[in-house]
């Protein structure tokens, strides 16, 4: 252990110390900092020798880092604690109310939410057309179902350009905070919907988010 206090100034020109071990790699550094603040941590400016090359397997002593040194890093607070990286899903503005005897094909949706998607799979006889994916009560996190737990109701693979979700015979809450480039606004939806109807919102209206987490709960018990 070779410890040293190094300056890090952050994007609001803020200033904190903190004690750095100079033989520990820039990458664990970088981390041990991003626990301590909760802050996803980069560094932003390094002496011109390093440019084009990968710090992150230097030490903090081959960077030259020493006493007293300022370093530049950019912080993001992770809002929610999910990635920054946006994803595509439906706005949410404009709800669309379908009575089940004028889609028959709604019936198959079973209670609680539904995740309308594509399957790609060639071999399977809903090849590139819509399906619905129910999965019923619970807690989701939209990005995660999305990437990982939208199946096809056929053949179980995973479907593709799930933007869209609907409800029947459930209680539902939506929380989320929208992509930097439609604003960033916080957003929040309580609803339910009963017997005769499945309540889902307009297609091809689709922004992105930063996260959206969603809580569906049976109207019959609550
Ligand atoms: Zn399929």
């Amino acid at each position: 252990m070779d410890p040293c206090n190094v300056f890090l100034v952050d994007s609001d020109g803020s200033k904190r110390s903190y004690t750095a071990n100079l033989n520990q790699k820039l990458a664990a550094f970088l981390r041990s900092i991003s626990i301590l603040t909760g802050r996803e941590t980069t560094l932003i400016s390094l002496g011109e020798q390093f440019y084009g090359r990968d710090y992150n397997d230097y030490t903090l002593r081959q960077l030259g880092f020493r006493q007293g040194i300022d370093v530049e890093l950019m912080s993001d607070f992770k809002g929610g604690g999910g990635p920054t990286i946006p994803f595509m899903f439906n706005s949410l503005s404009q709800k669309k109310i379908i009575n089940f005897g004028s889609a028959p094909y709604l019936r198959v949706v079973c209670r609680g939410v539904s995740f309308f998607g594509v399957c790609k799979n060639r071999r399977c006889e809903a090849f590139d057309s819509e399906a619905i994916c129910t999965l019923g009560y619970g807690e989701f996190d939209i990005r995660d179902t999305v990437e990982c737990k939208v199946k096809c109701p056929v053949c179980y693979q995973k479907m593709l350009n799930s933007c869209n979700f609907g409800f029947y015979m459930a209680k539902w809450k939506i929380k989320g905070v929208k992509g930097v480039k439609v604003g960033g606004g916080k957003f929040k939806f309580e609803d339910e919907s009963w017997d005769e109807h499945f309540t889902t919102f307009k297609e091809g209206d689709n922004i992105d988010w930063q996260y959206m987490t969603l809580t569906v709960s049976n109207t019959r018990t609550s």
